[in-house]
C-alpha cells in the first residue's frame, strides 16, 4: 500500500534523507528506528504532506489485498475502502492538489498529541471528518463515540485536552487519526512524551490496531514493542537505511555494526 523510492531531503546545507526506499504492504507494520536526527520524523512528515522532499516518489494506494482478517463488521482496517494508487514524483512538479490527496490517505499520531486545546475531545475527533472530508456530522459523531468507547474514553468526550492525562490525550490522538479512515497510519514516537506508567495503555491500543490489519509506519524507541508489533524493522542512520529485515532478526541478530551498537544501547 506504500512504496517510497529514492527520497531525498535537505534543509539548507543539511542533507537529512539520502535516497530512502521503503515498502509497506497492506496490513503490515513497519517500525523505523535509529538515532536522534537520523531523519525518521522527516520521512513521516513527507508521507503526510507536511514536508516536501527534494526528489523521490511516494506511492500510496491499492495494490493487492492482503487478507488482513479485519473485514468483519464494526470497523477496523477492513472498514476503510481501498483507494486507487496515487504517485507523487517530487523530482518533478508536485501540485498542491496532489499533496492534499496524499495527506488525505494517511493520518499522523504525533509525539506531543497535537490536540486542539480549545476544543473538546469529540470536537477534536470530528474536525477532520466533518470539515476536511465533508462527511455528515451525525455520522462522524457516532463513529467518534464508538472509537472513544473502544479506547475506554467515551465518558471524556466533552472534556478538554488539559483535563486528560498524557496517555488519555494520546489515545484521543489515535482515535482522531482512525476517524479519518486513512490507508496508512503514521506514528511519530507516540509514547516518548509519556510518563512510564502511561506508556503501556497506549502501546496496547497500537498493538490491537496492528492485529486488526491497519497498515502502519511507527517511529519508536521502544524496541521490545517494535519486536512484538512490527513485521519489519528498518534501522536508519545519517539519512540512509542501514539495515532492514524481520523485526526479530534486526533487533536480536543485527548484521550491521551500527545497528548492533544502537540496539545494544537501547535494550
Ligand atoms: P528524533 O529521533 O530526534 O526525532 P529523527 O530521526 O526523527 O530524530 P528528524 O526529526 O527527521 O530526525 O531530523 C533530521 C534532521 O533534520 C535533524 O538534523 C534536524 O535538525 C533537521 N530538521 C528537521 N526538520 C527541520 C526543519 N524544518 N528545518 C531545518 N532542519 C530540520
Amino acid at each position: 500500500v506504500l512504496r517510497v523510492r529514492g527520497l531525498n531531503k535537505s534543509f539548507g546545507s543539511n542533507t537529512v534523507l539520502r535516497g530512502i526506499d521503503l515498502d509497506v504492504p497492506r496490513g503490515k507494520v513497519v517500525a523505523l528506528i535509529g538515532p536522534s536526527g537520523s531523519g525518521k520524523t522527516t520521512i513521516l512528515r513527507s508521507l503526510n504532506g507536511l514536508e516536501t522532499p527534494d526528489a523521490g516518489t511516494v506511492t500510496v494506494g491499492a495494490r493487492g489485498t492482503a487478507g488482513n482478517g479485519a473485514n468483519g463488521a464494526g470497523g477496523g482496517a477492513g472498514a476503510v475502502p481501498q483507494l486507487p494508487e496515487l504517485t507523487l514524483d517530487f523530482g518533478a512538479k508536485v501540485t498542491p492538489r496532489e499533496v492534499a490527496a496524499l495527506r488525505d490517505r494517511s493520518a499522523m499520531v504525533f509525539q506531543h498529541y497535537n490536540l486542539f486545546p480549545h476544543m473538546s475531545v469529540l470536537q477534536n475527533i470530528i474536525e477532520g471528518p466533518v470539515r476536511v472530508q465533508r462527511r455528515p456530522r451525525a455520522e462522524a459523531v457516532a463513529e467518534a463515540e464508538s472509537l472513544l468507547e473502544r479506547v475506554g474514553l467515551l465518558e471524556k468526550k466533552d472534556a478538554h485536552p488539559f483535563e486528560l492525562s498524557g496517555g488519555q490525550q494520546q489515545r484521543v490522538g489515535i482515535v482522531r487519526a482512525l476517524a479519518l479512515k486513512p490507508q496508512l497510519l503514521l506514528f511519530d514516537e507516540p509514547t516518548s512524551a509519556l510518563d512510564p506508567e502511561l506508556v503501556d495503555d497506549v502501546l496496547v491500543v497500537i498493538k490491537e490496531l496492528a492485529e486488526e490489519g491497519w497498515t502502519m509506519v511507527i517511529v519508536t524507541h521502544e524496541l521490545a514493542f517494535a519486536r512484538q508489533t512490527a513485521d519489519e524493522v528498518v534501522f536508519m542512520d545519517g539519512g540512509v537505511v542501514v539495515e532492514r529485515g524481520p523485526a526479530s532478526q534486526v533487533l536480536r541478530t543485527p548484521r550491521e555494526e551500527r545497528t548492533q551498537a544502537f540496539v545494544r544501547r537501547l535494550l
